[in-house]
C-alpha cells in the first residue's frame, strides 16, 4: 500500500482564501478589519521568524497586525500592561504572546491575563479546560489544524482508534481531547510509555508530536492507518524532518502528511480563523462570546 500524501499546502491555501472572503464580507457590511496583536518579548530567531510568518499570513488574508516587540529585559508587570491595553483596544481582536518568554516572566499569569474573547491561540487556562468539556472559546491551532486536516480529506473520527504520541499542552493533549470528542477511541503515549509500539499498532489514525526524528518506523504503524506528523525537528545537516520515517511508513499508511507541508502549513491558518472568528462575533454579538463554543 503507498498512502496518500496530504498536501497541507494546498488545504491551506483553499482555507485562506475562504478566510480572505471572510474578511471582504467582515470591511463590507460591519466596516470591521479583523486585528491580531503578537507580543514578542526578546531576540530568540525561531521565535521571530515564527512571528514573521503569523504576520505575513495576516497580510495574506486582510487581518491588520500589530506587533509589540519588547526586550528581553522587560518585566513581567511590564508584558502584563500591554496584554491589558489590547483587551481594552476594541479594535484589537486577538492577542498572542509568542512563547517561550523569558525564564524570569511566568507564562501561566501572562497566558491567564489574555482576555478569553481575544485568546486566539486557545491557550487561556478557560480555553485549555473548555477542551475537556467541549465548550472552548476558541480551540488551540495545532491540534486544530490536526483536525482541520482529517475532516478536509473526509477521514472519520467517530469510533476510530486514535493513538497520540507525545503530551504536550499544547499540542498531545489538547488533539487527544478534541479527536476524543469526535467520539473517538483516544490512548495517549509519551516518554514513559512502555512499549510504544503495542500502542500505536492499534491506531486507525496516528498522531505524532514528539519531537523525535525516526521515532515512528513502518514496523509500529497499523496497515492502512492515517499517519498525521505534528513534529518538527531540524537535523545537524540543516534538514527538516518530522518524527516518522516518511519513505518508510508511506509504503504502510493509507494516508500520511509530509514535513515540511503538512500539519505546519495549517497551525497559522487557523490562527488566522480564530482572529477572523473573534472579529465576526465581535461585529456581530450583543452579548460577551465567553462560554459560547466556538
Ligand atoms: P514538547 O512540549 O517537547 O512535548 C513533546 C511530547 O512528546 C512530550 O509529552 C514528551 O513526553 C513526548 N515524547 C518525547 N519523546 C518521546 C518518545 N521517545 N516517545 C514518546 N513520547 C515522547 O513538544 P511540543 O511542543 O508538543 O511539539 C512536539 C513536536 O511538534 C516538535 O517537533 C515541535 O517542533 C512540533 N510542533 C509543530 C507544530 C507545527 O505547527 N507543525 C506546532 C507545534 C509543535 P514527556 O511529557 O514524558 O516528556
Amino acid at each position: 500500500m503507498t498512502a496518500k500524501i496530504i498536501d497541507g499546502k494546498a488545504i491551506a491555501k483553499k482555507l485562506r482564501a475562504e478566510y480572505h472572503s471572510r474578511v471582504d464580507v467582515l470591511r463590507s457590511r460591519h466596516n470591521v478589519t479583523p486585528a491580531l496583536a503578537v507580543i514578542l518579548v526578546g531576540d530568540n530567531p525561531a521565535s521571530q521568524s515564527y512571528v514573521r510568518n503569523k504576520i505575513a499570513g495576516c497580510k495574506e488574508v486582510g487581518i491588520r497586525s500589530e506587533l509589540v516587540e519588547l526586550p528581553a529585559s522587560t518585566t513581567e508587570e511590564q508584558v502584563l500592561d500591554h496584554i491589558e491595553r489590547l483587551n481594552n483596544d476594541v479594535t484589537v481582536h486577538g492577542i498572542l504572546v509568542q512563547l517561550p518568554l523569558p525564564a524570569h516572566i511566568r507564562v501561566s499569569s501572562v497566558l491567564e491575563k489574555i482576555s478569553v474573547e481575544k485568546d486566539v491561540d486557545g491557550f487561556h487556562l478557560y480555553n485549555m479546560g473548555g477542551l475537556v468539556t467541549g465548550n472552548t472559546v476558541f480551540s488551540p491551532c495545532t491540534p486544530y489544524g490536526v483536525q482541520k486536516i482529517l475532516e478536509h480529506e473526509n477521514i472519520r473520527v467517530e469510533g476510530q482508534n486514535v493513538v497520540v504520541v507525545g503530551a504536550s499542552n499544547i499540542v498531545g493533549k489538547p488533539t487527544a481531547l478534541m479527536l476524543m470528542q469526535q467520539d473517538a477511541t483516544v490512548v495517549i503515549c509519551h516518554k514513559k510509555t512502555r512499549d510504544l509500539g503495542h500502542f500505536t499498532l492499534l491506531a486507525d489514525i496516528l498522531v505524532v508530536a514528539a519531537g523525535v526524528p525516526n521515532l515512528i518506523v513502518p514496523q509500529i504503524v497499523k496497515t492502512g492507518a492515517v499517519v498525521i506528523d505534528v513534529g518538527f525537528n531540524r537535523l545537524p545537516d540543516g534538514r527538516i524532518v518530522g518524527d516518522v520515517d516518511f519513505e518508510g511508513v508511506k509504503e504502510k499508511a493509507s494516508y500520511i502528511t509530509p514535513v515540511p507541508g503538512g500539519v505546519g502549513q495549517m497551525t497559522v491558518t487557523m490562527l488566522l480563523h480564530n482572529t477572523i472568528l473573534s472579529a465576526e462575533r465581535a461585529a456581530t454579538a450583543t452579548t460577551s462570546p465567553f462560554r459560547r463554543r466556538a
